[in-house]
């Protein structure tokens, strides 16, 4: 290394957590941190947002991932939320919920889903984050009578934290790379400081250490017929202003990339050709790490960072054929079609349900069965029509949802569900209608409701528990991420779960079924299969099968599929080990609809 990089070096570690007062840099490196031991690969997006940077970067994490490397994924938000908590899905997609109650961006879920590796808070980021922490830190005394700018200190902060996740890794080793996605698209106000953060961190990384992505798009105006580059130039330029060069572009487009506008952007953006990526849309975000392979795009990855000789060829062998695998099976035409409802608030929105869509998906595949999403508007349904405006329907879910709106909706798609013998998936809300439309119509409790929807109701039968607050620290009076469920022998959710008696799940919900109200639901036929480890907090449910000994109970009531959780089964779905409610959904309503034996449970016990 040079004599100005060493003298470079030292003065950066002088920050060493606290701020330098002798020089202008201010870039707090955490303790033991070892330049070149962890390579980055940061993914920015021009011309517009929404195009697929976590898509991108998934793919390829997942790529070095099947080569032996370790990686970690962070996602770094412009907003100055603290998270995703408050945003309404219908403006940003689904609310993600980590393992350990982190709130986050959907991208989040398709990096769990794509490398099948749990993440945690160190994997998101937003503006609000950066500056809490380092106002808390001014008003500590953390910064030694510094003025505290955006440069060096928040940018600082940028690069404490992608540092800090370096070390970390997956939790298990240091990272080998870090895949870095910023939100929004370079020029935009609230991202700035993070594309100059990663500017420095290039610079004092070193060379070989940061690869820089930009994804664009490529239009194609249906009046010219043909695909215009012009607008990724702009956007790309943008990119290169920030004293950024990206090393490759990642070409979004609705057709394949045309030789002559390949040509055209490698030429303007300073890229080599064999940089310039395709990608355009396909069938399966699942089939682009296999076409990334192809192209090459791995081992240009590899040259950049200088990574080839951790590579391992045995272990990328074998996980490749699994998942190629799998993406053959998930694009093979199909011989059996299902179509399964969703009764949902945002139901003009799927990004609102992108994991539900991805659960469904992984199942389908598995069970090699094409399915299709109907979205039903919960607005519109009520008893009376239930049965007509749901007939077509092979299956039922009902997802998590806040507030009051289609509530009463939702109920009758419950109660069409459970009088006709469709097979039923509750989740979240979905399982709190499930003990209301069962209090009301089964016992007679004919004005049972949440207190969220009727804080006056005659009969609370979900309602906020006292001791919450006790229970529960993080997120207020919100019960938030993963949790044990614990799982009653011999029920149906005890067998999709492989027999154990434990099952770990994630939760995002406030209200909890009435523990004075426990023992009579029971008592009338619908049985809690998950419960609380400790507490009388009720976490799963299901009408018993026909024939069983539970079914025994509430005077020989059965359902053939009648299933639901206070927790988001959703969100732990992945695409190799399908979540086990989805494919047992997904299995009865096969049974109803061909009165085939399909083998979900044996699928569900190899899973688990
Ligand atoms: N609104 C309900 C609660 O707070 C359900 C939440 C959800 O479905 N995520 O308990």
């Amino acid at each position: 290394m040079s004599e100005s990089g060493n003298s470079l070096l030292e003065a950066i570690a002088g920050g060493a957590g606290q701020s330098n007062t002798e020089t202008e840099f201010y870039s707090p490196m955490p303790e033991g941190y070892r330049r070149g031991q962890h390579k980055y690969v940061v993914v920015l997006g021009t011309v517009m947002s929404g195009l697929g940077k976590g898509i991108f970067a998934s793919s390829m994490a997942k790529l070095l991932k099947d080569k032996g490397l370790t990686v970690a994924p962070i996602k770094m938000e412009g907003y100055l939320n603290i998270d995703s908590g408050t945003l309404n899905p219908f403006r940003h997609g689904e609310v993600f919920v980590l393992d350990d109650g982190t709130e986050c961006d959907m991208d989040l879920g398709t990096y769990e889903r794509m490398l099948d590796q749990n993440l945690s808070a160190r994997n998101f980021v937003t503006s609000g984050q950066i500056f809490r922490d380092i106002l808390d830190r001014e008003r500590h005394g953390g910064y030694l009578g510094r003025d505290v700018q955006m440069i060096p200190h928040v940018t600082g902060e940028v690069k404490r934290r992608l540092r800090e996740l370096a070390m970390y890794g997956d939790g298990k080793r240091p990272a080998d790379v870090i895949f870095v996605e910023v939100g929004g698209t370079v020029g935009d106000y609230e991202n700035g400081f993070y594309i100059e953060a990663l500017r420095q961190l290039a610079f004092e990384e070193g060379p070989d250490s940061v690869c820089f992505v930009a994804l664009t798009y490529i239009i194609e105006p249906p009046a010219l017929g043909e695909q215009k580059s012009k607008a990724a130039q702009l956007g790309v330029k943008r990119v290169m202003e920030a004293g950024i060069q990206p090393d490759i572009i990642a070409c979004r487009s609705e057709n394949p990339i045309q030789p002559g506008v390949a040509q055209k952007i490698a030429m303007f953006t300073n890229t080599p050709l064999r940089r310039v990526f395709s990608m355009h849309d396909r069938k399966s975000i699942y089939s682009i790490p296999e076409a990334m392979r192809q192209e090459g795009l791995d081992r240009e990855i590899l040259s950049l960072l200088n990574l080839h000789d951790r590579v391992d060829l045995a272990h990328e062998d074998r996980a490749r054929e699994r998942w190629m695998n799998y993406v053959r099976k998930l694009t093979s035409v199909k011989s059996r079609h299902l179509k399964i409802g969703i009764s949902g608030k945002y139901a003009s929105l799927r990004d609102a349900y992108a994991s539900i869509e991805k659960s469904v998906e992984h199942c389908g595949t598995q069970l090699n069965t094409e399915i299709e999403l109907c979205w039903i508007d919960a607005s519109e349904i009520t008893d009376d029509n239930a049965s007509s405006k749901l007939a077509d329907l092979d299956a039922v879910i009902v997802p998590g949802g806040f507030g009051s709106r289609g509530v009463e909706g939702k109920i009758s798609c419950v109660r069409h569900c459970r009088e006709s013998g469709v097979p039923y998936l509750g989740i979240c809300l979905g399982f709190q209608v499930a003990v209301i439309e069962f209090a009301r119509n089964v016992m007679g409790l004919v004005e049972a409701n949440s207190t969220e929807f009727d804080p006056h109701t005659a009969d609370p039968v979900i309602c906020e528990l006292p001791g919450q607050r006790e229970i529960e620290q993080m997120g207020g009076t919100m019960r938030l991420g993963g949790q044990d469920v614990l799982i009653r022998e011999g029920t149906l959710m005890w067998e999709l779960f492989g027999k154990k008696d434990i099952a770990r799940q994630r939760f995002r919900h406030r209200y909890e079924v009435n523990p004075s109200y426990i023992e009579r639901i029971e008592a009338a036929g619908l049985i809690f299969s998950g419960r609380h480890p400790k507490q009388p907090v009720m976490q799963g449910l299901e009408i018993p099968r026909p024939g069983t000994e539970e079914a025994k109970v509430g005077k020989g009531r059965s359902h053939p599929f009648f299933v639901a959780g206070q927790f988001h089964p959703e969100l732990t779905g992945r695409p190799l080990r399908p979540q086990p409610l989805f494919l047992g959904l997904v299995d009865a309503a096969l049974q109803r609809k061909y009165g085939e034996n399909s083998n979900s449970r044996e699928h569900a016990k190899s899973q688990s």
